[in-house]
């Protein structure tokens, strides 16, 4: 069987499973198997493949029929233009949250204004006052780092503090950090990572705090794609309305952060107005919405 074909025996296999991508999950996984780079498969096209590396191929789509991701089968995925190691002990960086990331930073960049209208009230163009020189920032519920590992790696200068509740995804942050962004010969940790039930763990005070935390209703996880299903249930289920840890982190964030700190939150669209509400309740002022690339509300934040 040659490359040409095996790629195309292994999409008829996906498709006919009914999966959103089968051209391209077979092509990544027939990538892997035959170790190199998915738009290396073009030019080999017309060579055989051996009858190991076919079976490899087939065990790869036998776990991805299974409802395994991508993500998981190779134990990668890329966010933000990095490749993050991935295991079923986090969640799959998702392309929602390079959003998050957009706001961070537009957060970390923007000046105040200074406007001889700063007496008339408009909540949109509120803007914190300058912030100390030396930014920092917390991200809450890390799982693989991915937030806080591309915030780093756009902001060198920035302190970073990452925490999750669970000792297996701060294992998968921490190897993540270390290969993307250097550590280790005596060097101090480009990210301070703590296993801490949201702020429990956590004393100091930060310009900004940023989170994915899970906001899935529990009564939504059963009906959620088989593929999602296999990530960490820690990780998605935020309790009957979902907003649980959101919740809870509005609640505590404002002990945290610095005064004109802000802090920004991943969320569903639907839930955007409670969450308002909530920021609004605890003295966040400045509330701004971010909309993902497919157009929906996807992040939430505000300023202390
Ligand atoms: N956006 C995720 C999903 O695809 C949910 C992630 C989360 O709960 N933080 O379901």
């Amino acid at each position: 069987m040659t490359v040409q074909a095996a790629q195309a025996r292994g999409t008829q296999l996906l498709a006919s499973a009914g999966l959103d991508t089968p051209a391209l999950d077979a092509s990544l996984l027939l990538a892997e198997t035959l170790g190199f780079y998915r738009e290396r498969l073009i030019l080999t096209y017309p060579n055989p493949i051996q009858n190991s590396a076919w079976h490899h191929f087939e065990e790869l789509l036998r776990r991805r029929l299974a409802g395994e991701s991508v993500a998981y089968i190779l134990g990668r995925k890329e966010f933000w233009g990095l490749e993050f190691s991935v295991s079923p002990a986090v969640l799959v960086p998702r392309p929602d949250t390079e959003t998050l990331v957009e706001a961070a930073l537009s957060f970390l960049t923007s000046r105040p204004p200074i406007s001889p209208w700063s007496l008339v009230p408009a909540p949109q163009s509120l803007r914190p006052p300058v912030l100390p020189p030396q930014c920092s920032l917390l991200d809450l519920c890390t799982g693989s780092g991915a937030v806080a590992i591309a915030l780093k790696h756009e902001a060198a200068d920035l302190e970073v503090w990452a925490s999750d509740i669970s000792p297996e995804a701060l294992e998968i942050a921490r190897q993540n950090a270390v290969r993307l962004l250097g550590a280790g010969h005596g060097a101090p940790d480009p990210v301070k990572l703590i296993q801490s039930d949201l702020f429990d763990q956590i004393s100091h005070c930060f310009s900004l705090i940023t989170a994915n935390p899970p906001y899935v209703k529990s009564a939504e996880i059963a009906g959620l794609p088989a593929e999602v299903r296999k990530e960490p249930r820690l990780a998605l289920d935020g309790g009957a309305d979902g907003l649980d840890l959101i919740r809870r982190i509005i609640t505590g964030a404002p002990a945290h952060l610095h005064t004109g700190g802000a802090l920004l939150l991943e969320a569903e669209p639907r839930q955007m107005e409670t969450i308002r509400a909530e920021l609004e309740k605890h003295g966040f002022v400045g509330i701004q919405i971010y909309k993902d690339l497919s157009g929906a509300e996807r992040v939430i934040g505000g300023y202390r």
